[in-house]
């Protein structure tokens, strides 16, 4: 069941909390961040090039605008980021009166709305919500209590939506209404039964779920229409923390991870941990959704 892989190595960094990967279809690069470390990187595969812009506060995770730039969720709220200038201008922040949470996770649906969740710093139990931000800025609150609001993906036929809590360690599926953004029927479709805890989320083109698994050392295929595990995908490195099919045809994966907490040996031991990787996972992606306020 397991397969040992040895993962290419993109860009060679030690993140904190490298997270957030997110293919751009149009302008083929892959979009990434250290959220403790308050960057947002660009990866270029065509120049090799990683560029690096300031945050200036935890970022949660990215996605594209369709009219231009990006949209971060950051500790202190949703926000564009102009590429040109690198200014980054808040839009709403749902937890302003709770300094203590930051943004984690999140992507945008089929239909341009932006979802993603908070979670406390130290990750507490049930302190955090998710959240989404239409496309005329409006923030309303989804899901409550949640604990750390990590990977979240949607069908091809945007029906249902899979959603990710990391305390909880499963994957939950919703009905979706793409029209109105409203979820409902939730259920478990997958419990880890393996080691570590559930974080990021993709989701191919057969609508199987790859989730990567934080002190697990893999990243995993589910069906979730089963709850089985497809595949399990072993890697050089403990904190796997995010997940995207990325490249022309969206038939690799990239993969994020973590070194926060490791010592000078368990680093020695795992040279490729934090920096950006690629994979062959066999079986193409879908092109990721922008925003479209
Ligand atoms: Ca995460």
């Amino acid at each position: 069941m397991s397969e040992q892989v040895t993962p290419e190595q993109v860009v060679a960094k030690r993140t904190l909390v490298g997270e957030g990967s997110l293919w751009d279809p149009e302008d083929n690069v892959l979009y990434w961040i250290d959220i403790l470390s308050h960057e947002l990187y660009i990866y270029d595969p065509a120049t090799g090039t990683n560029r690096t812009i300031p945050t200036c506060q935890a970022v949660g995770t990215v996605v594209k605008r369709a009219a231009g730039g990006l949209v971060l969720a950051l500790h202190n709220g949703f926000a564009f980021l102009d590429l040109d200038t690198e200014k980054i201008t808040p839009i709403a922040d749902p937890e302003r009166d709770i300094p203590a949470n930051r943004f984690n996770d999140g992507k945008c649906d089929p239909a341009g709305r932006f979802w993603a969740g908070t979670m406390e710093f130290n990750g507490k139990q049930d302190a955090g919500a998710l959240y989404c931000l239409d496309a005329d800025h409006n923030v309303s609150e989804k899901l409550r209590p949640v604990s750390i609001s990590n990977g979240i993906v949607w069908t091809a036929d945007a029906k249902t939506m899979y959603y990710i809590c990391t305390l909880a360690d499963t994957v939950r599926a919703f009905d979706y209404d793409v029209d109105t953004g409203e979820i409902s029927n939730e259920r478990v479709v997958v419990t880890n039964e393996g080691e570590g805890g559930f974080d990021g989320m993709a989701i191919d083109a057969e609508d199987k779920l790859w989730v990567a698994v934080f002190g697990g050392w893999d990243v995993r295929r589910y069906d979730p229409d089963t709850g089985e595990l497809l595949r399990d995908l072993r890697l050089p490195f403990g904190y796997v923390t995010s997940c995207a099919f990325g490249g022309a045809n969206l038939d690799e994966l990239y993969v994020t991870s973590a070194v926060v907490g490791l010592d000078d040996e368990t680093l020695a031991e795992q040279p490729l941990a934090g920096s950006l990787v690629k994979l062959d996972p066999g079986v193409a992606g879908v092109p990721a959704c922008s925003f479209q306020g």
